[in-house]
């Protein structure tokens, strides 16, 4: 039988993406939405055969507790709303799954690992690249070390933002900028594709002065990240310059590059290698699967199997600490040194 999600707020995210995935489940289906809007959500519920009875609404929110059809809450909310939904609904005695950033800060992450731990619940965040073939294949050339070993990664994620007043752009729901939006694509995905876990971040922020969009939030951050195996990562983000989701692992005897790497669907992905004295360079290509069926019937499995998600609450725990110590050498002007932390198991 397939597990049974609530999925919490319908905006762009999960109208366009998440609620058509669920076609594509084989372990999960939508059997409640919560929204603070009832005409959308009358309209959403019959779209999707949802019964009136688990059409649900952030004042009812926590009488998901009795409803057992719902072992998970999907919470797709502005980022700083994530903590609370995922505290009531670990209370409420469901599974929780959130979007990224998982919060607003890493104090808030932390209390949603809390609170999920001392109501026996999972906790999962919603990494989709980590769960993306080729970005996993990707991974796995680094780990096989294809090329021999990478020095060196470049990461950029871009995209442009219209409205000064969406919640993006205010500091009390989104927590940052373009660096907790997109730019922790570049971070999360380098921490994957490695392995390991930076020891120390050096920044740069801009915001151009007297842009509206930017008026709490960062435009954009460009930040190098140092590994114990030596690697260096250069990444950057920002809310301004043409679209661009792309890196490039770069290796003694060869490199892959991935455009619309942190994209949906239309990965492409090159590569380069020595073979004696021949340059070959060619197009890898690889069969594409819905990203959120994929991480939703993850989640799901592990719920079914009694299993730790491949990206549990301390996986974006993680990046929080990270971004903030990216913050802080940008206000700074100097490199920031992290504490080694505890790696969960790299090829878990
Ligand atoms: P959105 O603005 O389209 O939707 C947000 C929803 O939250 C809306 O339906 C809005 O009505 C509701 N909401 C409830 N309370 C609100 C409040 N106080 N202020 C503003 N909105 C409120 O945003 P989105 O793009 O769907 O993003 C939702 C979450 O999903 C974010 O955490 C975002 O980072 C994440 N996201 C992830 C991906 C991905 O690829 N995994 C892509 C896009 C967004």
């Amino acid at each position: 039988s397939r597990v049974g999600y609530a999925v919490v707020g319908l905006g762009h995210l999960s109208l366009e993406n998440i609620l058509p995935a669920f076609g594509e489940c084989r372990k999960s289906k939508l059997v409640a939405l919560v929204s603070g809007n009832p005409q959308k959500l009358q309209k959403v519920a019959q779209q999707y055969g949802v019964k009136p009875q688990n059409c649900y609404n952030y004042d009812t929110y926590d009488q998901l507790k009795d409803n057992p059809e719902v072992q998970v809450i999907y919470i797709v909310l502005p980022n700083a709303m994530h903590a609370e939904y995922t505290i009531r609904g670990a209370q409420a005695g469901k599974h929780i799954l959130s979007e990224k950033p998982m919060a607003a800060n890493s104090e808030q992450a932390q209390a949603m690992i809390d609170a999920c731990n001392k109501a026996g619940r999972k906790l999962m965040v919603a990494y989709r690249i980590q769960y993306e073939p080729y970005n996993r294949y990707v991974r796995e050339q680094v780990r096989q070390k294809l090329y021999g070993a990478p020095k060196y990664l470049e990461l950029h994620n871009a995209q442009q933002e219209a409205n000064p007043n969406h919640w993006r752009h205010i500091r009390a729901l989104a927590g940052g900028g373009a660096l907790p939006d997109i730019g922790l694509y570049c971070l999360n995905t380098a921490r994957f594709l490695l392995g390991e876990e930076p020891t120390e971040v050096f920044a740069y922020q801009y915001s151009t002065p007297g842009n509206p969009l930017f008026r709490e939030v960062e435009e954009l951050v460009s930040w190098q990240m140092r590994f114990p195996s030596g690697v260096i990562a250069n990444c950057g983000t920002d809310y301004f310059t043409h679209e661009s989701r792309r890196y490039r692992v770069l290796a003694e005897r060869g490199w892959l590059n991935v455009e619309n790497a942190f994209a949906y669907n239309g990965l492409q992905m090159q590569q380069a290698y020595a073979v004696g004295q021949t340059e070959h360079r060619d197009e890898i290509e690889i069969m594409e699967k819905n990203q959120f069926a994929t991480e939703m019937d993850h989640f799901s499995d592990c719920i079914q199997q009694n299993k730790q998600p491949f990206t549990p609450g301390e996986e974006g725990l993680q990046d929080h600490r990270i971004m903030e110590a990216i913050y802080q050498s940008a206000q700074e002007g100097r490199p920031v040194k992290l504490p080694l932390y505890t790696k969960l198991d790299p090829f878990r």
